[in-house]
Formats: C-alpha cells, structure tokens, sequence
C-alpha cells in the first residue's frame, strides 16, 4: 500500500470503473488503501476488475452491474454496496460514452443517449447517493470525467462536447449547492488517454496516432493511472480547498 495522501477511511463507487480510466481511477483508489465499488454495464468486467483490485492491494471492493441512464437502481446499488464495503464517501462518474456523428448526421436517440449517460446520470448518481455521502461525514467529495472536448471545439462530435461542457456546469451548480454541508465537487478534463474509447482512432494507423500526439505539446498520449493519480487527490483531503473545479490534464493541448 502506499502513501495514504490524507485519503479519508470510506469507500468510493466508480462508475465506468470496468475500464480505461475509470479502472485506473479504482486502482490508484485502492492503491491507498480506499474501498471500491465498480459500477458498469458491464458486469462481467467488473466483476473482474473488482477481484483483481480486491487481490491486488487487500481493500475491501465489489462490483454492481447497472446502467447509469436508468436510476431506478440506484437506491438499491447505494444499499448493496455499502453493505459490500462500508459508509461511501466519494464518488467518480466515469462511465461516458462518444457518437461520433456531425450535426448533419445527428439522430436525436443517440444524442439522448451520449447526454444520458456523460451528463444526466451524474446529477441523478447525485440525487441517489446524497445521503450515503453526508452519512459517511467529513470528506465526502465528488469528482466527474469530463474532458478537453467541453473547451476546444470539435465537429465530429456534437453531443460529446455538449454532455462534456455541460458537466463543467453541473458541476458547478453541485458545487455550490452542497458547500454548505463540506462535501466538494469537481470536474477532470482530460486530453487524449489510451483506453478502448480513444483505440479505434489512435490505431488507424502508425501515422494517425503520430498526428495525435503532435497535437500534445508533452508529446505522446496519457496512460490512464496519469489521469487517475488526479481523480484520487480531488477525493483525498489534501484538496481539502478545491471545490468547483475544472482540472485540465491534457499534457498542455489547450494551454501550452
Ligand atoms: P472506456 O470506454 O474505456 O470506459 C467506459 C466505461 O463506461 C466502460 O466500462 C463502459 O462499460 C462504461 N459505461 C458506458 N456506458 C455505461 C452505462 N450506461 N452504464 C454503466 N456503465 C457504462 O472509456 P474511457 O476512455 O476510460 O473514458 C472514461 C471517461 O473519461 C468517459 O467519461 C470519457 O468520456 C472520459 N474521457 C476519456 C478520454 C480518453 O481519451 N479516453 C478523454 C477525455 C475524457
């Protein structure tokens, strides 16, 4: 285990937390001694991840397979995972989705669908988990995947740069709605990451992913745990100050 980072002693959920950076985000968690709860469509997969996770660094974890558009299941997800692995206290929206479709192109189910999943499900995962997170005290914090898409502009997708910009809202409102009462909320814009989001376009071709990384003026595309490392010290109470927060990690894209 190590450096504990002033991690407080209660389990975060991680939603998406099958894959890419929402697995990476349930490691680094776990790397410092945090309970984790994989929640994911995919059940299978988190099912893996939360035993590989469970073996690895010895923190209690559990998987929940659920789909975020629905809140239904919410309130029952929230009672059996802290059940599973005690009072929650954070929680990282990372389950997103992308269609990549011009204006022109645009069907209004899947433009329903990217903003259900990358957008509203936040807000209701919100709703739903309130109770868990003032319940498990102090600390208690709050951290949403959006991305360099919410602040520079691209055509090919629409609703991805939509659901992204409004999460940076979202997570404002949530900010200063829950203030009062300690618990901070924040949003992580990360640049290009190697996840299975991003692989269909980074292996075009050797020359395509070249074209990607000329765009970064640190030269190459982040591994996941670079954005993870990230996620974990907004939950840790070392960013005790930091609420309302858009945390850019995109190597320089948008700033350099
Ligand atoms: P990924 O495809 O590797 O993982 C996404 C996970 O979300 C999968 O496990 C998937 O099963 C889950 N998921 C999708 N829809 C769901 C639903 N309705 N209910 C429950 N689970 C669902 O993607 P990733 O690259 O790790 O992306 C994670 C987050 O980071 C996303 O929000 C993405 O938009 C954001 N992001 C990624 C990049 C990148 O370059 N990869 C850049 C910026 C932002």
């Amino acid at each position: 285990m190590g450096v504990l980072l002033g991690s407080p002693a209660t389990a975060v959920v991680v939603t998406g937390g099958a894959s890419g950076i929402g697995r990476a985000c349930a490691e680094a968690l776990a790397e410092v001694g945090r309970a984790v709860a994989i929640w994911d469509r995919a059940g299978g997969a988190a099912k893996e991840a939360s035993d590989a996770i469970a073996a690895a660094y010895g923190v209690a974890t559990c998987a929940v397979e659920i789909d975020v558009t629905d809140s239904s299941g919410f309130a029952d997800a929230g009672a059996r995972t802290r059940e599973a692995v005690g009072p929650i206290g954070g929680l990282v929206h990372c389950a997103g989705v992308v269609s990549v479709e011009t204006v022109e192109q645009l069907d209004e189910a899947r433009w329903d669908f990217v903003l259900d999943v990358n957008l509203r499900a936040e807000a209701l995962l919100v709703r739903a988990l309130l109770p868990e997170l003032r319940a498990a005290g102090p600390g208690s914090a709050i951290v949403g995947l959006s991305s360099i898409e919410a602040i520079v502009a691209n055509g090919a997708i629409p609703a991805y740069c939509a659901s992204k910009a409004g999460l940076l809202g979202l997570t404002r409102s949530l900010a200063q709605g829950l203030a009062h009462e300690g618990i901070r909320v924040n949003a992580v814009c990360p640049g290009y990451v190697n996840t299975p989001m991003t692989k269909p376009h980074l292996s075009i071709s050797p020359e395509v992913r070249a074209q990607f990384e000329q765009h970064v003026p640190l030269g190459r595309i982040a591994a996941p745990e670079e954005i993870a490392r990230v996620v974990r010290f907004l939950l840790s109470d070392e960013a005790s100050y930091v609420t309302g927060a858009e945390v850019v990690v995109d190597g320089g894209i948008t700033k350099v």
